[in-house]
Formats: C-alpha cells, structure tokens, sequence
C-alpha cells in the first residue's frame, strides 16, 4: 500500500546523516512512483513532488541536526496541505433549517450517507429530516426510509402514486415541511446515475436552485480510482458542490482518491465514510489521515475509541507511553485489555502504528491469548514486569509453571513485548516525538 511504500522510502533516508542531492532525487522519484502507483492523479503527482523537493533541498532540510527527520516533517506537512489543511466544518444557516444538499453517483454510498449524516447530527442534538428526492432508481425512497429509521430520523418523501415524478416539488415540499416541524436541518437526497449524464445534472440544479442549500455535499467513492477525477470535474462544472464525502475508504488501501479530490476540485472533504453500518463515519481530519498514509497508524482516532470506553486521562497516560520509552509489561497488559475492552481486534488494526507488520501477528490474537498473556505477566514480580530483561531461565520456569503456560509460551510473549516496545520508539524517532 501507499503507506508501506512510503514508510520505507522514508525509512531508507534515516540513516544517512546528511542527505546528498542525489538522496533527495531518488527519495522524490520513489515518492512519485509510490504516489502513481496508488491511483493519485498525475497533475496532484507532480505538484506534490515539486514542493517536497523545492522544500527537501532548501535550508529547513540541511540546517537541521537530522536532516531525514526533517524530510519526514515535509511529506507529513505536504500530505496535509494537499489533503485540505484545517478540518472544514458543516455551515449552518442563520435561520434554520440548514438545507444540505447531497449530490453523487448511484452506488457512491449516498443513501447509506444519509442516514449516517443524519445520525451524526442528531446525536449532536440537532433535529435532521432526510428528504427523499431520489425517484430515479427504484427502492431508493424506501431505502432511505429503512435508513432513516435506524437513525431515528424523519424521512419525507412523496406519497406513493400522488404527483410522484417531480424531485423539484418533493425537495422544496421537504424544506417547507422541515420549517413547520422545526427540523434545524434538512438533509435532501437527490438521484444519482450509474455515469454521469446531462439529465441527472440538470436536475440537480434545478434543486438546487429550489432549495437553495447551505451546503451541496458531493458523494463520491473513495475506491472509483483515477476515474474519481472526471467524476468530480464532472460534478464541480455541473452542479457545484461545497464539500466532499469520501466513502468507502475502508477499501481504498491506496489511498489515491483521498490525495487526488481536494486538490482537483479545490472543495474540502468534510467527511469521511468506512464501512456499511451507519457509525461508520466522521469528519474528516487531513492531519490524521496524512498520519495514517505515512504509517503512524491512526494514533489520535484510536485515542479517541479509547476515550469512549476509558476516562480520558488513563486513555491520555497510555498514548504517552505508547510513544515513550518507558512501556512496561503491564502497560503491554492494559493495553490488551483495552483492546479487547473496544470490540473486535480487527477494527483496530488499521489503526495501529506500524500496522502492515503487525497486522499478523495480531491477527491470530483472541480472547483467550489475552487471558494466557495476563497469567503470565501477573506471574512475575514487579520488577520484573517494569524490566523484562532480568528474567532468567529458572524464572521463566517459574512463572510458566505459576501462570499454567508453558516456556515457550513465556518466551513467546517477552519477545512480542520487546519487538512492541522497538517499533514504538522507532516510530517515535521517526515522527521527532
Ligand atoms: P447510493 O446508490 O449512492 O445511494 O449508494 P448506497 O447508499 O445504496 O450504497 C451502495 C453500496 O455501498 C451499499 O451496499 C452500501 O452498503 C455500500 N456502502 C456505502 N458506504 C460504504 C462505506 O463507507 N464502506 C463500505 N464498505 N461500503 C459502503
């Protein structure tokens, strides 16, 4: 994936004190390639490219004590730059209802997107109605009302087999009917088609132009690939759109659509879609997904899921460690709990620092590894949980026997701990943490 190459571009530089700029072509070209290869457009490519080099061979780079580092701090701010820089949040209207508009292709996820919006929102204490205004493709009034439904929000939508057939007159009904009920936001539904024809975007104008939105979401798929770009273009030039939602990005390894929208459309991505269940979903933040593709693991989205579940200063101590030197056995311990504690493992491992070489070793972790793993480290002293080092070979005897394990599973287990504890500060150096 794009985050494994370039953690290993990126690694390669570590060593070198001073960087030649023969280091810093090759390291450019990688990143090219490595960039190409994951689907981001050429003209995004080349852009990228340009300023990392401009900004590689100027004085940041060469003045500073670790120059490799330095470079890591560039890709890390670049990815952020071209991923949109600050989180962009939802404009609200002065007088409500906020109308926000959602436009894309069919099959981009825009109705799952719906009841997502919808639920986020109202968890937020915000009174959404959705507005079924899709009478193109069959079921999807229904859809949305399925949807709808399992968010606990209101869908209007017209009644079957009177007027049916004018999306224009069921949106500005849905406004109209969100004022009366006093819905401080009305999120509108428009069809989509399976390409992009002039008829769809004639009719979403026409909405648009109806309705008047406080916001147009553009609904685009994250795993469409290159053809991700026309598809934008097609939608900036045609109906216009103020934010971008990515769905799907829990398929798009890549990580190419991500890299390419912002910087073609020149509109934010506000927010982010990752699975099929409508809690799958949050704002988009560019710093953390640039976190994500440079192969930090989503630290701050994980610190996050652990605030839900922890309080957050135990979940504020763990990530300290967790880039720190001083993580212990027990640390090691908890931190399993925790996981265990947040639902299924698999959830998390894109998350992880370091993922890709961790994903199997933990891949084949359960419940019952996690119990074993506890006897063994409430077998040792303190001490010896604090500094594994100093278990010897009678005292691994020792705490198989008391922990009912055996010694190579002790063995195992000091081992794990110690490659845990190499790859997190490794990372640490890497990100100057
Ligand atoms: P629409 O035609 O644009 O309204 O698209 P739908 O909302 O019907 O979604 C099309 C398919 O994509 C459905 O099977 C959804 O369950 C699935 N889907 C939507 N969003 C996501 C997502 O973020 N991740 C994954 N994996 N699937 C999604």
């Amino acid at each position: 994936t794009l985050s494994d190459r370039l953690g290993a571009i990126l690694t390669n530089l570590r060593g070198k004190g001073r960087l030649s700029p023969q280091d810093i072509d090759a390291t450019c070209r990688e990143i090219r390639v490595a960039l190409l290869e994951a689907d981001v457009s050429l003209p995004v490519v080349r852009a990228f490219v340009a300023r990392i080099k401009e900004r590689a061979t100027g004085a940041e780079v060469s003045a500073a004590l670790n120059p490799a580092q330095q470079v890591v701090k560039i890709v890390n701010e670049e990815l952020i730059g071209i991923l949109g820089g600050e989180t962009r949040r939802l404009q609200f209207a002065k007088n409500p209802p906020t109308v926000i508009m959602l436009a894309g292709l069919q099959g981009s996820g825009k109705t799952t997107l719906a009841g997502k919006l919808a639920l986020w929102l109202r968890k937020q204490g915000h009174a959404p109605l959705l507005v079924a205004c899709d009478l193109q493709r069959p079921n999807a009034v229904t859809q949305l009302q399925v949807v709808g439904e399992q968010a606990g929000v209101p869908v209007y939508a017209p009644e079957p087999g009177n007027g049916v057939g004018d999306p224009v007159t069921v949106a500005r009904g849905g406004v109209q009917f969100g004022q009366v009920k006093q819905h401080d936001i009305v999120i509108v539904d428009t069809a989509g088609r399976l390409g992009v024809d002039a008829e769809m975007m004639a009719q979403a104008v026409a909405i648009r132009e109806a309705v008047v939105p406080d916001e147009v979401l553009f609904v685009i798929d994250a795993m469409i690939g290159q053809s991700a770009i026309e598809t934008a273009e097609a939608f900036r030039d045609g109906v216009g759109f103020t934010g971008v939602v990515l769905t799907k990005l829990d398929g798009d390894a890549r990580g190419g659509a991500a890299l390419s929208v912002r910087h073609v459309t020149g509109a934010p991505i506000m927010f982010a879609s990752t699975g099929e269940k409508l809690t799958e979903f949050d704002t988009f933040h560019p710093d953390r997904m640039a976190n994500r593709i440079l192969g930090m693991g989503d630290i701050l989205s994980m610190i996050e899921l652990a605030e839900q579940h922890f309080e957050a200063e135990q979940a504020e101590e763990m990530a300290a460690k967790l880039v720190g030197n001083d993580f212990t056995l027990d640390d090691f311990l908890q931190q399993m709990q925790m996981i265990r504690k947040m639902g299924p493992i698999g959830g998390l491992l894109g998350m992880l620092p370091g993922a890709g070489q961790m994903k199997e070793a933990l891949a084949g972790v359960d419940d019952r590894d996690i119990d074993r793993t506890a006897a063994i480290i409430l077998s040792m002293t303190p001490q010896e949980r604090r500094d594994p080092k100093i278990i010897n070979a009678s005292r691994r005897q020792r705490i198989a026997k008391g922990s009912g394990s055996t010694v190579a599973q002790v063995n195992s287990l000091v081992d794990r701990f110690f490659e845990a504890r190499k790859m997190m500060s490794s990372m640490a150096g890497r990100f100057g943490l």
